[in-house]
């Protein structure tokens, strides 16, 4: 991996600090995204991966706050001048600078569009609203023409008209596409998309898939792409992180990913998709052991334990693991590998 990524995160931990107890939420998450690269998030519900999204975006709320990590971006890669890194961790949420990076230079598609966009107003006024907001050089006639372009290049027909429609009165394939089109229309360094497809029938997910392949491709960004479906990662990631209970367990590249797993909880969430086979290869689904446990009372030792086909009693209930390198480009948390292994986020940063 190069040595100058486009965001580094180190150590990110972001608590919820409820009357019931604290929920660690995202608990000492490092990785990488490297300029115009795709990275999958997966990893089943409650496993912290929007909220790592949100985190690096400076949206989340109390009574979730970040309390310790970096989140190093390098804001000169949008004028080709690389090395002018800030910490987004260090900044106040509402502050001007996050402001100006947010919906600008990083922006999000969320899963479902009508709780992003504003009902009262036009998917065009929402649009042009955020480009005027971060480019101050250009009329409010120029900021409609490149919403119009944007509409169109996403694909909405007759852009011309559509761009006065209200949110509700699309459907929702056109919304997510609308909602692509305003995180697009900043010609953003990064696009974190958040289950951008869950909500959409299976037609639309398709055809949403490959708009944003091919944007993501045209406008050469980086996308943090957060989903439960492996399938979904299979088709758009080149790297891959696997979360359980607010850690990453597993970060490598996604043909490693599905040819040679190395955490038992990517390996049981590899048996658990369908695959395609030939007649009289059937083989049957297993469901990952137990359930995620509740977010107040973390297991001890290794967070999978209890769920864990390989889990070694007297070690894996004691001894939490750390992220170690087991081969080029891949890391994982398993005490498996931990003896005589190195770093792993280190590692994965350096090469
Ligand atoms: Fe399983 Fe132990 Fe590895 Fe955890 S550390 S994933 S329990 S083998």
């Amino acid at each position: 991996m190069q040595t100058m990524p486009l965001l580094e995160v180190r150590d990110l931990k972001t608590h919820f600090f409820l009357d019931e107890g604290t929920v660690r939420a995202v608990d000492g998450v490092s990785f990488d995204i490297r300029s115009g690269v795709v990275l999958g998030v997966v990893g089943e519900s409650g496993c912290g991966k929007s909220v790592l999204a949100r985190s690096i975006m400076r949206i989340v709320r109390p009574p979730g706050r970040t309390i310790e990590g970096r989140i190093t971006y390098d804001r000169g890669m949008r004028r080709g001048a690389a090395g002018d890194f800030v910490d987004l961790a260090q900044m106040p949420i509402d502050g001007s600078e996050i402001r100006d990076i947010r919906g600008s230079e990083i922006t999000m598609i969320f899963q479902e569009p009508m709780v992003s966009f504003s009902p009262v107003h036009t998917i065009g006024f929402q649009i042009i609203e955020g480009i005027l907001q971060h480019e101050t050089d250009i009329s409010k006639d120029e900021a409609r023409n490149r919403a119009v372009e944007i509409l169109r290049r996403v694909g909405i027909p007759n852009p011309e008209s559509r761009i006065d429609q209200y949110p509700f009165s699309l459907s929702g394939g056109m919304r997510q596409r609308c909602m692509i089109a305003m995180a697009l229309a900043s010609d953003p360094n990064l696009l974190i998309a958040d289950e951008p497809t869950t909500a959409l029938d299976v037609t639309t997910q398709a055809q949403i898939l490959e708009l944003m392949a091919e944007l993501q491709r045209e406008f050469g960004m980086a996308m943090m792409l957060i989903t439960h479906n492996l399938g979904v990662v299979a088709q758009m990631a080149e790297e891959v992180i696997v979360m359980y209970l607010g850690k990453i367990v597993e970060w490598t590249d996604i043909d490693t990913l599905f040819d040679d797993p190395k955490h038992p909880y990517t390996a049981e969430l590899l048996k658990s998709i369908p695959r395609l086979r030939r007649e009289g290869q059937a083989e049957r689904l297993t469901a990952i052991a137990g359930s995620v446990p509740s977010p107040y009372v973390r297991p001890s030792g290794c967070p999978f334990h209890p769920r864990c086909p390989q889990a070694v009693a007297g070690l894996c209930d004691v001894r939490e693991p750390e992220l170690v390198q087991v081969g080029e480009r891949h890391v994982v948390s398993c005490l498996l590998y931990s003896d005589g292994a190195s770093n792993g986020a280190a590692e994965m940063e350096t090469e």
